[in-house]
């Protein structure tokens, strides 16, 4: 994953590019989402993430949906699902459709895996975590990008007798994906290099979270997603599988991240506080530090909440249009 330039300023980051064309997306094709995924309750991160998608659909006068990513079941808490509904409609942020759990629609991914793998894009792997070790470290390249292996394509030209497991994507090597960012601006990544063969369906017969993701998009119709900038290193996978599957591509805008007091990135994993919607002050407090990190103006204590959410849909409505100019 690389940038080709710094995040265009702390001031209105998720403007600056010409190429977003406010005026071509009216209310009839704007279609947003937020997709949390259960396991724990939002925090002041998740915040930020749910806050700017839900900004940009209402400021585009588009449709903002919440799709519960619970596709990783293992992971999830039962009753977070609930709880991240609550707290969102506690902070004014209340979808335009009901919303939809991935757990329920292993169908539509399996339609999806079922052609790419007819088409010899997706195809079987043996490998055990153990076995990909091995095999990179026999090639001497056993170095763990952010704790995953790059697959080395042990399985690429059949199992050899072996029983397969998880379906893998066919990536083309010497190919980088290329895409500009609302925020940060353009990027590129080379998959086959970078994160090699990635999974679809896995060795536990669970959907893997990128197919999962890009068959809800197309699904939903969702033309922008606005999500946190953790997740900006999917894109490039997601992109590729959208290309396979004759998916459009969505407009992508990655947000900042809130960090913990330690530097790291906040998130449930590191034990951020859920947010505290228990009070119409608390999440006052709770939202105002989610404007704030998206360079909008605070509001005062005196304003009510939907007060304070019209005047930041006016903020970021302001600056799309300043961008297009
Ligand atoms: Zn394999």
């Amino acid at each position: 994953m690389s940038a080709a330039g710094p995040p265009q300023g702390a001031k209105a980051p998720w403007g600056g590019s010409a190429a977003h064309e406010v005026a071509s997306v009216g209310a009839r094709t704007y279609r947003g989402r937020f997709a949390p995924s259960p396991t724990g309750p939002l925090h002041a991160g998740s915040l930020v993430a749910a806050l700017a998608s839900w900004l940009d659909a209402r400021a585009h006068g588009g449709q903002w949906l919440v799709r519960i990513e619970d596709v990783d079941l293992p992971r999830c808490i039962a009753g977070a699902d609930q709880t991240i509904l609550q707290q969102l409609a506690a902070c004014g942020l209340i979808p335009d459709e009901a919303p939809v759990w991935q757990s329920q629609r292993s169908s539509l991914y399996q339609q999806a895996l079922a052609p790419l793998i007819s088409r010899q894009l997706a195809y079987p792997c043996a490998c055990s975590r153990k076995d990909i070790e091995m095999a990179l470290h026999a090639q001497g390249l056993d170095k763990p990008r952010h704790g995953e292996l790059v697959y080395p394509g042990t399985c690429r030209e059949g199992l050899h007798g072996k029983q397969g497991r998880a379906w893998r994507f066919r990536t083309d090597a010497g190919t980088a994906t290329h895409w500009r960012d609302r925020r940060l601006g353009p990027q590129q990544q080379d998959v086959a290099n970078e994160v090699g063969d990635f999974v679809l369906k896995r060795a536990d017969g669970l959907f893997a979270y990128q197919l999962a993701v890009v068959v809800d998009d197309a699904a939903q119709g969702i033309s922008h997603i606005v999500r946190g900038e953790d997740l900006t290193d999917n894109t490039a996978r997601q992109m590729l599988l959208q290309q396979a599957l004759a998916y459009p591509t969505p407009q992508y805008l990655h947000t900042p991240l809130v960090l913990a007091a330690d530097g790291q990135k906040l998130s449930k994993q590191n034990g951020a506080q859920a947010l505290d919607t228990r009070t119409p002050e608390a999440t006052h407090t709770a939202l105002n530090q989610a404007a704030q990190c998206l360079g909008l103006q605070p509001c005062g204590t005196r304003d009510n909440r939907g007060t304070a959410l019209a005047a930041w849909v006016e903020q970021w409505r302001a600056t799309l249009q300043s961008a297009t100019t």
